[in-house]
């Protein structure tokens, strides 16, 4: 497990704000503060993350959680390299000793034992013990703790403890507005105001749904995937059944009953 290393300094990758969540970052950042992201999948954490690591000028390694992951994954562990036993920092070590920003996406995926390794490390001690080698590190000024998690997923096995969760500043993250999801989608999908518009409409009356027939609710990645496949010429009603419908269920019914929808919003 090495983590995703981007390296700051490049232009930051387009982000558009939903609210005051660059400034809590900044905030977090200049006072040594880690910092929890909730929200559904595929509304724009991570890549609110990437471009203000980019805004900061800071490396930042990103690592997405699952539920084999375990505290040795982000921490480091020793390995055979020709013959001989090294250490190798995993990508929480190098943040530490860099002063990156490392990213822990879906962190109630993890194994228990990352809550652990976290708790020194987001107190006023700022340390990370290595057990393995004896050392205990002190993290550099510019380390930066920053987790994503989503509390729609109801599954008690799978939430934050409060013990945990109540280290962190927290920014909550929903599905955008219409004002604000139509010029995300026009940016990264290259398609023309009107059927984005229509869309988005699409999208909030699947998100209306969401407990009744569907789990979650439509994202914005999916209606980025469908408006790039539109704009690239695919025939709309069959990019809207690929991108927005065919994720949300496996249930056949349930499909059916949404490409109506469709047909009554998109025509
Ligand atoms: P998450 O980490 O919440 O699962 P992502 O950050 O991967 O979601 O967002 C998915 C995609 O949605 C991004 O790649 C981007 O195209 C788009 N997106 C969502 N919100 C925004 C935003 N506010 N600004 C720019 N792009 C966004």
């Amino acid at each position: 497990m090495d983590g995703n290393l981007n390296l700051g300094g490049a232009p930051a990758p387009f982000y558009l704000a939903q609210g005051d969540e660059c400034e809590v970052f900044a905030a977090a950042d200049a006072n040594r503060l880690p910092l929890l992201l909730k929200g559904p999948t595929g509304c724009g954490k991570t890549r609110f993350v990437a471009h203000m690591a980019a805004q900061l000028a800071r490396p930042l390694y990103t690592v997405a959680c699952h539920d084999d992951l375990s505290a040795a994954d982000l921490i480091g562990r020793y390995l055979l390299k020709g013959g001989e036993t090294v250490w190798v920092d995993g990508p929480l070590t190098r943040a530490v000793r860099e002063g990156a920003i490392c990213y822990l996406d879906e962190v109630v995926e993890a194994r228990k034992d990352v809550a652990v390794v976290l708790h020194p490390l987001t107190d006023d001690r700022r340390i990370l013990p290595i057990d393995r080698t004896g050392e205990e590190l002190q993290a550099a000024p510019g380390f930066m703790l920053v987790a994503s998690y989503n509390p729609g997923y109801q599954n008690i096995l799978k939430t934050l403890k409060p013990s945990t969760r109540q280290r962190f500043l927290s920014v909550e993250f929903t599905f955008p507005k219409p004002a604000h999801e139509i010029p995300v989608v026009m940016r990264e999908s290259g398609l023309d105001p009107d059927r984005v518009a229509l869309l988005v409409r699409l999208a909030g009356k699947l998100r209306g749904l969401k407990g009744q027939d569907l789990e979650e609710g439509v994202s914005t990645r999916l209606v980025v995937y469908a408006a790039t496949l539109i704009a690239g010429g695919m025939d709309m009603n069959r990019a809207i059944r690929a991108a927005m419908i065919e994720p949300l269920t496996d249930d056949a019914d349930t499909r059916r009953g949404l490409m109506d929808l469709v047909v009554a919003v998109v025509g």
